[in-house]
């Protein structure tokens, strides 16, 4: 294919100016991180799943205004796939209640998953569940509720700077299955703690491996190359530095 994929830095005053300009020239489509994520909701059609998370990561240029979508959520979901995890029926409890929080949580209850949000902000993590449908919510001091859970999915950004895990990990059996948002360090914290309590750890770069995997599929109507993105992605974070 002749194409590439290259990052820009718009201004925060400059978004429409900037998805304007992009679709001028031509460019197919661009992923949206933070801070842009839920700032472009009001210039871009949203589909619904973009609508219900509230925050867009991938957008479309070939109408105006762009089509938009969140496959944060599929990349929750096929990191799961890939690792045959199926939520269906699973009891699961996510840590955190920001936009990858949303993204998890409204994949976990579309796939039929009994879902528990512990955040720190407790507040947070109540809203998030009534919007969504998790079964229920409370401040990380309710992440004991994992003793009894088959499922863990930690998407607040703690780890990313060595901190220790958002959670107490004595509550981290063998039964489980641990997946990450953070993707450097590959091992966090709270994956070491989940492997040495004998569960089964699915790290971050696997979400963000498939919520690629979709926004190619997105732009292009093409099934990725998935192995090559997997490769090019571990080298990528082998050599240390952040992919975006
Ligand atoms: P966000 O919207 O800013 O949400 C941050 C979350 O982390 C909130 O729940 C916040 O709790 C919690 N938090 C922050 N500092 C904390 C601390 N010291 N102790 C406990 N909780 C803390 O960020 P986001 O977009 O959801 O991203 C979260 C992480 O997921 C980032 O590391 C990001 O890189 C990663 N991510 C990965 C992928 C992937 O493909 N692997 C995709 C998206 C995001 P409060 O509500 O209390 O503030």
């Amino acid at each position: 294919m002749e194409a590439r994929y290259v990052t820009f830095t718009p201004s925060a005053d400059g978004l429409e100016d900037a998805l304007r300009g992009a679709a001028a020239l031509g460019i197919r489509g661009l992923n949206v991180t933070i801070p842009f994520k839920q700032a472009v909701l009001p210039i871009v059609d949203a589909d619904t799943v973009a609508s219900r998370v509230g925050a867009v990561n991938t957008i479309t240029l070939d109408t105006w205004p762009p089509r938009a979508t969140n496959t944060d959520v599929a990349g929750v979901a096929r990191a799961l796939s890939h690792h045959g995890v199926d939520p269906a029926g699973a009891s699961a409890v996510v840590i955190g209640a920001g936009g990858a929080a949303r993204a998890a949580v409204h994949a976990l209850v579309t796939a039929g998953a009994t879902v528990h949000i512990a955040n720190r902000t407790p507040a947070r993590a109540e809203s998030l569940a009534a919007e969504l449908g998790a079964e229920s919510a409370g401040g990380l001091e309710t992440a004991t509720r994992i003793a009894e859970a088959e499922l863990v999915l930690q998407m607040t950004s703690v780890g990313m700077q060595g901190e220790a895990s958002p959670i107490d990990t004595s509550v981290l059996h063998s039964d489980l299955v641990v997946f990450e948002a953070v993707y450097t360090p590959k091992e966090t914290p709270l994956l070491e703690a989940a492997s040495a309590a004998g569960a089964r750890t699915i790290e971050g770069r696997w979400m963000l491996l498939y919520q690629g995997v979709a926004a190619f599929e997105t732009w292009t109507g093409r099934d990725a190359p998935v192995a090559a993105m997997s490769d090019a992605l571990e080298e990528h974070l082998r050599s240390g530095e952040r992919p975006f």
